[in-house]
C-alpha cells in the first residue's frame, strides 16, 4: 500500500475497509510479530515537525492510517487524495468485532483508572463475545513497566490498545516492543477512544462528523483543547502553502 507524503509523515492510502483487511493480515501473519498501527491527525503531523524520533516512527510503522478530515483535506489540496479516512474509534470497533468472530483477544492499556474497564464492558456489550483478557491504566513511566508487562505477560493478548495520547503511546510502544509478549500481533495506539467509549468525552454526532465540523465540535465541548486545535489551523496553512508553492517543508 502506498504512502501518501503530508509534511514529511507518510500516511498510508487506505480507507477502513483497507485498514482492516491490512489489519487482519498481519493478525494472520506467520511467524507472529508486533506490527505497530497509527492512526494519523493533524495534531500527529505537527508534532512530527517538531520531534524527530517521532516523525521517524510515524514513518516506518507498519501502518499508518488517515485519521481525521484535515489529513484527508490535505490530500485532495496536494492532489493526493486519500481513499478515505479510518480512525482510532472506527478501529477499535472493528477489531472487537473481528475478536468476537475470531477470538483474538485485546487488552486495553491506559487512560484515567477504570475507564479501560468500562471502555471493555461497553465493547462486551456491543460484540457479545468479544475476548478482553485484560484491563489497566497504568502509566507510561518508566517504574510502571514491570507492573504492566507482568500484567501482559498474565493475559497473553494479541491485540494490545494503548491510551496514553499522542505522541507518547506510540513511543511507549516503540520503546518496549522487543520486550512486549511474543502474543502480540497488533499493537495501536488509541488515544482519547476509551474516554469516548466509556462516556467520559462526548463523541461528535455522525452527522458533525460526516460534515467534517469534529474540530469545532471539541473546540465547543472541550474548550481547554484551543491550543490543541490552533495547532490544526496552522496544519492548514501549512498544507496550503505546500500545495500553492510545492515547497516540500521537511
Ligand atoms: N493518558 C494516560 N496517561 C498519560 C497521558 C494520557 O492514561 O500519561 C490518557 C488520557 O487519560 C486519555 C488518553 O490518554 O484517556 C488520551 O487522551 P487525549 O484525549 O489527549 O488523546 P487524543 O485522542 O487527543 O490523542
Amino acid at each position: 500500500m502506498r504512502r501518501v507524503q503530508i509534511l514529511g509523515v507518510g500516511i498510508h492510502n487506505c480507507d477502513e475497509a483497507g485498514a482492516v483487511q491490512v489489519v487482519e493480515a498481519f493478525l494472520r501473519e506467520e511467524p507472529a510479530r508486533l506490527h505497530h498501527v497509527c492512526t494519523v491527525n493533524p495534531e500527529f503531523v505537527m508534532e512530527a515537525r517538531d520531534n524527530s524520533a517521532f516523525r521517524q516512527l510515524l514513518n516506518r510503522v507498519d501502518l499508518a492510517t488517515p485519521d481525521g478530515v484535515g489529513i484527508i483535506a490535505a490530500g485532495k489540496l496536494l492532489r493526493k487524495p486519500f481513499k478515505g479516512r479510518a480512525t482510532g474509534v472506527a478501529l477499535v470497533d472493528r477489531l472487537a468485532e473481528i475478536s468476537a468472530r475470531d477470538g483474538y483477544s485485546l487488552f486495553l492499556l491506559g487512560a484515567a483508572p477504570g475507564v479501560a474497564g468500562e471502555a471493555a464492558q461497553v465493547l462486551e456489550g456491543r460484540y457479545p463475545g468479544v475476548k478482553i483478557t485484560g484491563t489497566y491504566s497504568g502509566s507510561p513511566r518508566h517504574e510502571d513497566w514491570p507492573d504492566i508487562l507482568e500484567r501482559l505477560e498474565v493475559a497473553q493478548p494479541s491485540i494490545l490498545l494503548v491510551a496514553y495520547g499522542a505522541p507518547r503511546q506510540d513511543l511507549w510502544i516503540d520503546e518496549h516492543r522487543a520486550d512486549l509478549p511474543a502474543s502480540i500481533r497488533v499493537a495501536m495506539g488509541v488515544g482519547g477512544v476509551f474516554d469516548y467509549l466509556a462516556g467520559r468525552a462526548p463523541l461528535a454526532p455522525r452527522l458533525v462528523r460526516r460534515v467534517g465540523l469534529e474540530w469545532l465540535y471539541r473546540l465547543v465541548t472541550q474548550p481547554w483543547r484551543w491550543r490543541r486545535i490552533l495547532r490544526v489551523f496552522v496544519f492548514g496553512a501549512l498544507v496550503l502553502r505546500q500545495a500553492l508553492f510545492g515547497k516540500a517543508k521537511r
